[in-house]
């Protein structure tokens, strides 16, 4: 399976990005989504976070996500525990859902894919990028937070030049370039890419 990653920072428009590539047919893995299915649904992890945290994270056997979120606000070292715990589980439950894809290619999306190394694993990498004022705007609007909130979260994240270097294809979704276009074009050459791939194995 030829594996394509999509990242890029908090509101830049992944999810939006996705979209359009599962209307093309493409397989779509949301590592957020996932991730909290698993802190409920796989018990390695939740061992591992009750060992770490302690059993009052877990109530009546379902993830107390608000107790956890006290927790780690303002606590970047439990922070980076939790990631550690859960970032290597989200990999692992990654490559089996895409070893049962069928298309040609399949993409992951992830907020931190650069800093939990799985990036590593995938063919090629996207960035959604987007200035940070554009991006302010649409999570305190989405998500009724502050615009001081919502700098505190994209501090806490790689800046857009680093992810960038990392990238091998960019989306702009400034609101000044059309998304779709993009996207298509990113489209056709990843599916010669995984055809490549597949004619090398
Ligand atoms: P997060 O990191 O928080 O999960 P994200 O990168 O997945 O965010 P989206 O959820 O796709 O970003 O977009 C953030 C918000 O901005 C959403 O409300 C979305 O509808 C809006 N948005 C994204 N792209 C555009 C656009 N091109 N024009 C207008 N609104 C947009």
């Amino acid at each position: 399976m030829y594996k394509v990653g999509i990242t890029g920072g908090i509101g830049s428009g992944k999810t939006t990005v996705c979209k359009i590539f599962e209307v093309l047919g493409v397989p779509v893995y949301y590592a957020d989504v996932e991730a909290k299915k698993l802190y409920d649904n796989d018990y390695e992890l939740k061992d591992l976070i009750i060992h770490h945290f302690g059993k009052e994270v877990y109530s009546n056997n379902k993830f107390d996500r608000l107790r956890m979120r006290e927790i780690i606000y303002n606590n970047d070292d439990k922070l980076a525990l939790l990631n550690s715990l859960v970032h290597p589980r989200v990999i692992l439950h990654a490559n089996e859902w895409m070893k049962q894809q069928t298309h040609s290619y399949a993409i992951k999306e992830a907020a931190l894919m650069i800093e939990s190394g799985s990036s590593k694993e995938l063919d090629k990498l996207i960035l959604v990028s987007c200035p940070v004022d554009i991006r302010i705007e649409r999570v305190s609007s989405r998500d009724l937070l502050a615009p001081e909130e919502v700098m505190v979260r994209i501090e806490k994240q790689l800046p857009e030049e680093i992810m960038r270097e990392h990238a091998d294809f960019e989306i702009v979704n400034d609101e000044s370039l059309l998304l779709i276009p993009q996207v298509e074009a990113i489209h056709s050459q990843l599916l010669m890419l995984a055809n490549q791939q597949r004619q090398q194995h």
